[in-house]
């Protein structure tokens, strides 16, 4: 069989990878991929982006089977447009990727169906903003209604924050479209997860939990970024936990979804606040893995991942169950200098060593140029180590990280910290 990744970040270079180990494989492509994928002999890499265009490579190939991994594809209906093509692809529709593409389309989904989640209203009179927060006080939290790749949201400590990032947002037009509306949303405290869960319209498989790691430095210090680690079991989601969230967030969201007309099939991510008293609310919903929560995650996946996703393609997930490494899996992710306001680009990486089975290096932002690997993005590399506790997966992970070089290359030297703890 032969298979197509959509993207060029970790997370698809980590998905490819996976999906290269079936025995089931015949060829996994990669559009457009990065320099990981393009060295990777077990991987074809192919220069198309366009939807209507990667249809029709999917035909002429004789692709069986595709894979999105970012969310902007699948707002933009790619999923629509493979479907009325009759091509089998694993994500939600455009009407159901809109559980990420709109926030005020989630939290109105969120109240209607019970799912805890932070108390909200949406606005787009810059007036009518102003009143609310000040009724409500700081902190609170600003977001952007549309796709705003990860800026979009002022979690604001004082008015004057709140009231600059309504000003900015809205007045001054800053995302455009995507923030045309906003959503102001009660503060939320606690301690953040990330649980993901593959769905086939109506059976829900979880995948193994994970935490990210937002800030660009240690301790949580420094601006928000698309993700500088993440690490593979979240110890803050036991047993009881998981049971919690799947009954309170991820059935109902699942079922509510059907209910509206519009089911779900695809990666649905939901981001969690899990307070100090262990209750989850539901921070937001991605409609695809996470990146980097996905590096970690495949790097524990035992099972034969092309089987599960022809099973989720043809509504019969619920005969899987998922066999993973019990070890824990640390991914360091290795950012560009000036990343994320400016990340620089073409400085040369060297040192990336042969994988190994307690350590394999994702790319992301990396290209070949005349057979040489050079930056070319904001987040660079994730390295993933293994280990049978979170300090020997560091281990195993920081030895490799700084064994690889490129100029201004930056990453947190405490991936994994809440799991040491
Ligand atoms: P991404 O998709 O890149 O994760 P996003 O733009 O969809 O980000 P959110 O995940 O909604 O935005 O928020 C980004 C971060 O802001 C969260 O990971 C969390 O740390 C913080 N945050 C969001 N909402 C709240 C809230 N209500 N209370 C406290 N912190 C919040």
């Amino acid at each position: 069989m032969k298979i197509l990744v959509v993207g060029s970040g970790g997370r698809e270079h980590a998905l490819a990878w996976k999906l290269a180990q079936s025995e089931r494989i015949q060829t996994v492509f990669v559009a457009p991929g990065n320099g990981g994928t393009a060295l990777d002999d077990r991987l074809v890499t192919v220069d198309v982006l366009e939807p209507e265009a990667l249809a029709d490579f999917v035909v002429r190939e004789g692709v069986a089977l595709t894979l999105v991994g970012p969310e902007a594809p699948l707002a933009a209906g790619i999923v629509n447009l493979f479907r009325s093509r009759g091509l089998k692809i694993f994500g939600p529709t455009r009407e159901a990727a809109q559980l990420e593409s709109s926030k005020d389309f989630a939290k109105a989904f969120m109240h209607r169906h019970g799912i805890p989640t932070a108390k909200y209203e949406t606005f787009s009179d810059a007036a009518a903003a102003h009143a609310y927060i000040d009724a409500n006080g700081a902190p609170i939290v600003i977001k952007a209604d549309g796709l705003a790749a990860g800026k979009g949201v002022v979690v604001a400590m004082s008015l004057d924050e709140a009231h600059a990032a309504v000003d900015h947002m809205l007045s001054d037009n800053a995302f455009g479209d995507a923030g045309a509306r906003i959503v102001i949303e009660e503060f939320l405290a606690g301690e953040e997860a990330s649980f993901i869960v593959m769905c086939d319209g109506k059976n829900v498989l979880a995948l193994a939990t994970s935490q990210d790691h937002k800030r660009l430095k240690d301790n949580d210090q420094g601006p928000n970024t698309g993700g500088m680690g993440a690490y593979s079991p979240a110890p803050i989601v036991t047993p009881s936990m998981h049971a919690r969230v799947m009954r309170e967030i991820i059935n109902p969201t699942i079922q509510g979804m059907a209910r509206d007309g519009i089911p779900f099939t695809g990666f649905l991510y939901a981001g969690l606040m899990i307070d100090s008293d262990g209750n989850p609310r539901t921070l937001e919903f991605n409609c695809r893995m996470g990146d980097p929560e996905t590096q970690p995650i495949m790097a524990r996946l035992k099972s034969d991942f092309a089987t599960v996703l022809e099973h989720a393609c043809n509504g019969t997930l619920d005969t899987v169950e998922l066999e993973w490494d019990r070890r824990t899996a640390v991914g360091v992710v290795m950012a560009a200098a000036g990343y994320p306001d400016s990340p620089r680009k073409g400085d040369v990486i060297d040192g990336i060593p042969q994988e190994a089975p307690e350590c394999i290096t994702f790319h992301a932002g990396t290209r070949l140029v005349d057979g040489k690997l050079q930056t070319s993005g904001g987040r660079v590399l994730c390295v993933v180590g293994l280990g049978d506790s979170v300090k020997m997966a560091q281990k195993q992970a920081y030895e490799t990280v700084e064994r690889i070089h490129f100029n201004g290359a930056q990453y947190r030297r405490d991936i994994g910290w809440r799991g040491v703890k």
